[in-house]
């Protein structure tokens, strides 16, 4: 739409998508609004009558596979809310750190206190979890989501946990700020369907073997179904490499950065695989111009029921924050 279009010309515009049987998302941007039509591929050339409509700038087909999600129909970064008061795309950098797995309320709680006097902004914590191994700890379920919510009343930090399947999505959301899918799941499309529809940002992992373009399709599922509300993760692919459990792709971000403007973040944790490779790869995502970071942080990795050795303890998470931040302001960002 043109910069200055009016509600009731963007509103006339909407209805006339319907009316081609496309699906309107209007999208607001700081100075114009755009109004993606999606639907089917072979007919576009319909939508072209637009042009002549009052308030209509030009009509742009967009030659990218993900349409929602492309910086072909967004320049400007999105910025996502978690909870209240937090912002993922924004200045800011933004930390999710905490326990892999929820495993008792003095856990989590401990761990929820000392992440935010480090500065982390959110909390993270599975209560569902993707093990690799049916013997493997499963996750604490509900009651986790209940310890998770107990962690949050304590600190005030929003929450951000996993949702395995599309049946447990009303559940979760009651519970959690934000919606966590896993890497294995982010290929799983009736649940992105079902996303589509939740009320709650979606942190959207890479999968081990996804390309890019493949990562910002199952995005576009999630917008295509109606939620705006999308963060990206870089978590590690698989490679040939056996050093680290991951190749932390790096080089995602700028990539990420150009092609969409969904915010990125970056989890160095799951991305190496081991604890002391969490700082300097932690650091190298905010120098290549990541959104936030998750960590992975536990009282007592030695004890952890999952992923203990990827875990920072709370006094090695301190200091990465420390040294974070004097990277972030060099960067122009906040943290
Ligand atoms: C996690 O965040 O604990 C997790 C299981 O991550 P991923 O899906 O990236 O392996
Ligand atoms: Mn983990």
């Amino acid at each position: 739409m043109k910069a200055g279009a009016s509600e009731e010309e963007i509103n006339e515009v909407v209805r006339a998508i319907e009316g081609f049987e496309y699906q309107p998302h209007v999208i607001k941007g700081v100075e114009r609004t755009v109004i993606g039509a999606v639907g089917d591929e072979r007919e576009k050339g319909k939508l072209q009558v637009l042009e002549t409509w009052p308030g209509v700038e030009n009509v742009v087909p967009i030659l990218k596979p993900y349409k929602l999600a492309s910086s072909e129909i967004k320049k400007e970064k999105s910025q996502i809310p978690i909870g209240e008061g937090v912002v993922v795309g924004g200045s800011e950098i933004i930390v999710m750190a905490g326990p892999c797995s929820v495993e008792s309320e003095a856990q989590i709680i401990e761990v929820a206190k000392k992440v935010k006097q480090a500065g982390a902004q959110v909390l993270r914590g599975g209560a569902f979890k993707p093990r690799t191994s049916p013997y493997s700890f499963q996750g604490m379920e509900e009651e986790g989501l209940k310890l998770l919510d107990k962690a949050r009343k304590a600190t005030g930090l929003p929450i951000v946990t996993e949702v395995m399947e599309s049946a447990q999505v009303d559940m979760v959301a009651d519970y959690a700020d934000m919606l966590q899918v896993g890497a294995r799941n982010v290929q799983n499309f009736s649940l992105l369907k079902r996303l589509g529809k939740a009320k709650r940002p979606i942190l959207l992992k890479r999968g081990l073997s996804t390309t890019i373009q493949e990562f910002l399709m199952s995005a576009e599922y999630i917008l295509s179904h109606g939620n705006q509300q999308v963060v990206l993760c870089e978590r590690g692919i698989r490679t040939f490499e056996t050093a680290t459990r991951n190749t932390l792709d790096i080089s995602a971000i700028p990539v990420l950065a150009e092609l969409t403007h969904l915010p990125v973040i970056v989890d160095p944790s799951h991305g190496t695989g081991v604890w002391h490779y969490v700082a300097p790869m932690a650091l190298a995502a905010i120098a290549a111009g990541a959104d936030g970071l998750m960590i992975e942080v536990h009282n007592c990795p030695e004890k952890a029921l999952s992923d203990g050795p990827q875990a920072l303890k709370p006094t090695k998470f301190s200091q990465l924050m420390e040294k974070a931040r004097p990277l972030a302001e060099l960067m122009g960002r906040g943290l």
